[in-house]
């Protein structure tokens, strides 16, 4: 038997009705803020993610599915949503355009990590951007949907963590100090740290060892380093913040993995998912646009896992349960009397014609058999056409949710269960 790769999901019903649930949700909540979406290829060229999320992070050295075309091009498949939208934010105009601009996408990213639970090879990103303002209030607009967005899933206890990360200018600086204070202690670090001393020192920050957490446990902060820019923005935002009430909580350590990330960056968790609880993540870019050779342009957004936001939700206190259900089971038996089942099917046809969800049994099985059927489909209706009702030229319509039964003539089925389906009587 052939299996799907490692690290990828099938989603498969009644799943993927939460899938359809959760982007409307997105879908929604990102009209409500006034974000516009966007689609991006699923494949770019290399280069763009070596030079925007940077060659010293994990995701260039180690995660990317990179492979060269039969053109003997260099590509990868995507596995963050950022670059590409400023790479077509540039390509397409949109830099000349009125700004700022607010884009949002939705769609399935590609790492090569180990998988595990809410850890994947393919999986899916929602996030935003807000490409064009350098504004505090932007970061705190992204913010907000982040937040918002687990309470509409009712996820209760996420914490917002924020920090400031600088820009290339205050951070040069910064840098240089936390060097001289790690360097004495490189003995202690791991492996990998070892290397992101001389690559990526900042990153030491977030490493999960032991060894490496003591190892920085009292190094100088970037908050104490902040050039005036910086500490304005940095105040800016937390003071709007906190004059709308919303909780958060400054973790130095946050420094994020991608390398565009300038000023603010930000995560919520949601602790109940364990070893991968960060749902949302996201920050300020305010050099990425010009990386990417244009001219400089500021930006800030999010991403969302929206694998990690649905397991949050199921084991949130408003577990998605979309409902799943048909209007109507048009139940007729296998007659010999071929004028039975051609009238059952036709009266399928037209009922969905008229908008109205239908299903019938195509195996032909028992009366019994079929109202089973009916039932495992979750139909609010039933319409039954036996020897009787077709002769008589009626359909007997069962409400499921209310147990009565009426006759109906056939001409008057359809208009009878549309007032019905959408709620006209009980
Ligand atoms: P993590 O620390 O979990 O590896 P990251 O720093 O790599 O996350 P981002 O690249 O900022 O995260 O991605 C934003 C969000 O996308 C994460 O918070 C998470 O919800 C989700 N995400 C990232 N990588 C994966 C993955 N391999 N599988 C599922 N979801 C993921
Ligand atoms: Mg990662």
């Amino acid at each position: 038997m052939l299996r799907a790769p490692r690290g990828t999901n099938d989603i498969l019903p009644p799943e993927s009705h939460k899938w359809a649930y959760i982007e409307a949700l997105l879908r929604r909540l990102s009209k409500i803020y006034n974000f516009e979406e966007i689609r991006t290829p699923m494949f770019e060229h290399t280069e763009l993610f070596a030079r925007a999320v940077g060659e010293a992070t994990d995701i260039v050295r180690k995660e990317m599915y990179t492979f060269k075309d039969k053109g003997g091009r260099d590509l990868t498949l995507r596995p963050e949503g950022t670059a590409p939208v400023a790479r077509a934010f540039l390509e397409r105009g949109l830099a000349g355009g009125p700004l700022p601009r607010k884009l949002f996408y939705l769609g399935s990213m590609f790492r090569y990590e180990k998988p595990q639970a809410g850890r994947y090879r393919e999986f899916v990103q929602y996030g935003v951007e807000i490409l064009g303002s350098p504004s505090a209030y932007s970061d705190a607009e992204v913010i907000l949907l982040g937040v918002r967005i687990a309470e509409e899933l009712g996820l209760t206890g996420t914490t917002l963590y924020i920090n400031t990360i600088g820009c290339p200018e205050c951070r040069k600086a910064y840098r240089e100090d936390f060097l001289k204070h790690v360097s004495d202690r490189a003995g202690e670090l791991c492996q990998d740290c070892r290397e992101r001393l001389e690559v990526n020192p900042l990153r030491i920050l977030d490493c999960k060892n032991q060894g490496c957490r003591e190892a920085v446990a009292d190094v100088p902060l970037m908050q104490d380093h902040l050039c005036d820019d910086c500490r304005r923005h940095w105040a800016a935002l937390q003071e709007i913040l906190t004059s709308l009430g919303i909780e958060y909580a400054v973790d130095p350590t946050l420094v994020r993995g991608l390398d565009y990330y300038t000023k603010t960056v930000f995560e919520l968790k949601w602790p109940p998912l364990g070893a991968q609880d960060t749902v949302i993540a996201g920050g300020r870019y305010d050099g990425l646009v010009e990386e990417l050779g244009g001219k400089p342009c500021p930006g800030v957004g999010f991403a969302a896992g929206v694998e990690r936001l649905i397991l949050a939700a199921e084991k949130g206190e408003r577990p998605l349960m979309p409902e799943v259900s048909i209007d109507c089971f048009v139940l007729f038996p296998d007659s010999e009397d071929r004028r039975i089942p051609e009238a059952g099917f036709k009266l399928l046809v037209d009922l969905r014609r008229a908008g109205i969800s239908g299903d019938f049994d195509a195996l032909g099985r028992s009366v019994k058999a079929q109202m089973k059927h009916a039932d495992r489909l979750n139909a609010r209706y039933v319409a039954i056409l036996g020897e009787e009702e077709v002769r008589q030229g009626l359909v007997t319509i069962r409400s499921m949710e209310h147990g009565w039964q009426k006759q109906v003539p056939t001409g008057q089925v359809v208009d009878f269960l549309k007032e019905e389906v959408s709620g006209g009587s009980s």
